[in-house]
């Protein structure tokens, strides 16, 4: 079994890199991707752990991007030796981040919650800080039952919600690309719920990405097909995973859905030739 979407305490997921990799392991999977969003701090550490249990780790990461008023995501799955290149390029992306979780925080504080930038810190431990750290907060705090319930009634308030300035499609293409990676797709369901499927992925081939993620834990079967006839016109590569946070998203369970040892060679065949 294969799942080449997952997130750590490097972003917001719920679990180290480490336990990934021991988790990974234990339901028997034989290769992950590791895709945290804006950041590839947990990679070496996976890298690390999957060597002591023959695991394969693909470096990843997960990239959010403004496109057409919305805000779609595109993974980069790289190499061992490449990928640690795009480090720089997350440093405007965080700067970014910084200015809206100071006026989340600010608008929380206006709206009568007594919620810190500092905790919400101390919840990403480190990692990538994001909305996702926010709502714990705000359920440990006794404001939300759950972190859904956080982003639906409070976060996603009017008088709350702050947008994160981001950068466009093709610089991540073109960011990845230059790094010998693959640019992915990623859960286009999201897009498709907007009835803006075909115009988006259209778009993005447009700019040169490689794989679209067929297989997620939000597609259902017939989504599924779809994107298989989509990536097959389009000669491009297909990926999936759980895109599992741990206690961070309820509905995601790692190695769900599994993603068939065909499409994972053609991925790291071609990761192969990007080396050369
Ligand atoms: P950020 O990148 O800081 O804007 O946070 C976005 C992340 O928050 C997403 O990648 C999801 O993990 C999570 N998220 C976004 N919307 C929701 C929601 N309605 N319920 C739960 N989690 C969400
Ligand atoms: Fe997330
Ligand atoms: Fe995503
Ligand atoms: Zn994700």
């Amino acid at each position: 079994m294969i799942d080449l979407h997952i997130h750590t305490t490097a972003s917001d997921g719920s679990f180290s890199p480490s336990e990934i990799v021991k988790k990974a392991t234990e339901i028997e999977l034989k290769a992950i991707a590791i895709t945290d969003h804006d950041t590839i701090a947990g990679v070496p550490e996976a890298l690390a752990a999957a060597r002591k249990y023959g695991l394969a780790v693909i470096p990843g990461v997960e990239i959010g991007v403004d496109f057409d008023s919305s805000d779609i995501h595109i993974l980069g799955c790289f190499s061992e030796k490449t990928y640690s290149g795009m480090e720089s390029y997350f440093d405007w992306i965080l700067q970014k981040r910084d200015k809206r979780n100071q006026q989340l925080v600010y608008n929380l504080k206006r709206a009568g919650f007594n919620i810190s930038l500092e905790q919400m810190h101390e919840k990403a431990a480190g990692g990538t800080p994001g909305r996702p750290h926010l709502a714990t907060c705000l359920v440990e705090l006794g404001y939300a039952t759950t972190i859904k319930d956080a982003f639906d009634n409070i976060l996603l308030r009017k008088d709350i919600f702050v947008h994160r300035e981001k950068t466009a499609p093709a610089d991540a293409i073109g960011e990845i690309i230059k790094n010998s990676g693959i640019p992915v797709f990623a859960h286009p369901v999201y897009e498709d719920r907007k009835g803006k499927f075909e115009l988006t992925a259209d778009a993005l081939v447009d700019m040169g990405i490689m794989g679209i993620e067929v297989f997620h834990s939000d597609h259902t079967q017939e989504d599924t097909q779809k994107y298989l006839k989509y990536a097959q016109t389009n000669k491009l590569l297909i990926t999936g995973g759980s895109d599992f946070h741990g206690e961070n998203k309820e509905d995601a369970e790692l190695g769900r859905p599994n993603v068939a040892k065909k499409y994972y060679h053609k991925l790291v065949e071609r990761l192969g030739q990007g080396e050369a």
